[in-house]
């Protein structure tokens, strides 16, 4: 998968897991303009003349955030799970599918035509430019000299390949179709490069398929579980080894305070004294003088 469409992967997931109308138009604007820079709009002029084509971002995210969760949630469910309390084998992806692919298809049927647009020249933006500027510059270098003409290196000159769009919708579920038939044609393992956490049901684009089981705040919360559950067990093993260390009469104790396997433990019951304080094994650390 290249950078290309990853950014797309991961502007999707940031789109469906924000967490305000804001921030979700956010999202989509980047998503859809960064990474899919020429694409038109049916109704009325398209991206190419954004003047004239006051897109409202909002509105839009407001509309679509809710559907696009439930298509992702379908598209990255399992097939078939085990109940883990009943035993029972439940299919998470079918509960789904009548939403999520009443929407995916309702989308992609407003998908026009390829159609060539001439993609304009864009002059370098001073510094501190919107990033939307900067990146319809750096696309627009794929099609244009520094100088303003027009690069030979494509039979299509000044021409993107676009097609027509009838909404904001429509992009995105173009592109989960691409992404999907690219599955069907062994080009991925998966269906989709995302998963949703068991715990809190936020969308995550991991590093690599099928090593994270859970978002990085769930993971986090996991280990500190993990390490209160085990504290108790390592206060109890402390506590008894430093009981029979303090009932040990004083020259044996003197000989096996000497011993570099000894003097380890002290230290590694020092550091979890420091972590997970417990009253009765710091009484014999004093005691002992440790
Ligand atoms: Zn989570």
């Amino acid at each position: 998968m290249n950078a290309h469409t990853k950014g797309i992967w991961s502007g999707l997931v940031s789109f469906a897991n924000a967490g305000t109308v804001e921030g979700a138009a956010k999202e989509l604007h980047r998503t859809v303009t960064d990474y899919m820079p020429w694409f038109s709009q049916r109704d009325p002029f398209g991206l190419l003349s954004d003047e004239f084509f006051p897109v409202n971002w909002k509105a839009a995210a407001a509309e679509y955030q809710s559907p696009v969760q439930t298509l992702l949630r379908w598209l990255c469910s399992p097939k078939s799970d085990v109940d883990a309390d009943t035993g029972t084998v439940i299919h998470p992806r079918d509960s789904l599918q009548a939403q999520g692919f009443a929407f995916l298809h309702e989308h992609a049927m407003h998908v026009g035509g390829i159609q060539f647009e001439e993609v304009p020249y864009v002059e370098e933006p001073k510094p501190n430019a919107p990033s939307e500027e900067v990146a319809r510059h750096q696309e627009s270098m794929k099609f244009w000299t520094s100088i303003g003409k027009i690069k030979d290196d494509s039979p299509l000159g000044a021409f993107a390949i676009t097609r027509r769009y009838k909404d904001l919708a429509d992009p995105i579920c173009d592109f989960i179709c691409a992404e999907l038939q690219k599955f069907r044609d062994g080009e991925y393992e998966q269906p989709v490069p995302i998963f949703a956490c068991p715990h809190c049901t936020k969308f995550v684009m991991p590093k690599r398929i099928g090593k994270k089981k859970f978002c990085s705040d769930c993971s986090n919360k996991a280990r500190a579980e993990q390490y209160r559950e085990k504290a108790p067990l390592d206060e109890a093993g402390d506590y008894q080894w430093l009981y029979r260390l303090e009932r040990e009469n004083p020259r044996v104790r003197g000989m096996k305070l000497k011993n570099p396997k000894n003097k380890k433990r002290i230290g590694d019951i020092k550091q979890r004294q420091l972590q997970h304080h417990s009253a009765r094994c710091q009484r014999l650390i004093e005691k002992l003088k440790l």
